[in-house]
């Protein structure tokens, strides 16, 4: 079966009009490998905790020594940039 879409956002728009439509979807091996794979790490993104982690520069001489709450704003940027939601505002300040 030939490939008939070209770049994921392709694949994805064609696959979201079908379902809306109602209408089936025959998928070639590859493809349905390729979704599959990017399904299974969908939900693999770090949450919240784990970005500030990775971005604080804690333990760093005089910098944060936990995770910090600009760390935490600047964490809760990119978790709502791939659809998750931030905890509660009061969560952030127990932390910080
Ligand atoms: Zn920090």
């Amino acid at each position: 079966m030939a490939r008939n879409w070209g770049t994921l956002a392709e694949l994805a728009a064609s696959l979201i009009e079908r379902g809306k439509a109602g209408r089936r979807v025959v998928l070639s091996p590859q493809t349905a490998y390729l979704i599959g794979i990017k399904l299974q790490t969908a939900d693999a993104k770090p949450e919240r905790d784990e970005i500030a982690l990775m971005i604080c520069r804690r333990g760093q001489a005089e910098l944060c020594s936990e995770p910090c709450f600009e760390c935490m704003g600047r964490a809760n940027i990119v978790v709502r940039a791939y659809g998750q939601k931030s905890p509660a505002r009061d969560d952030i300040s127990r932390q910080a």
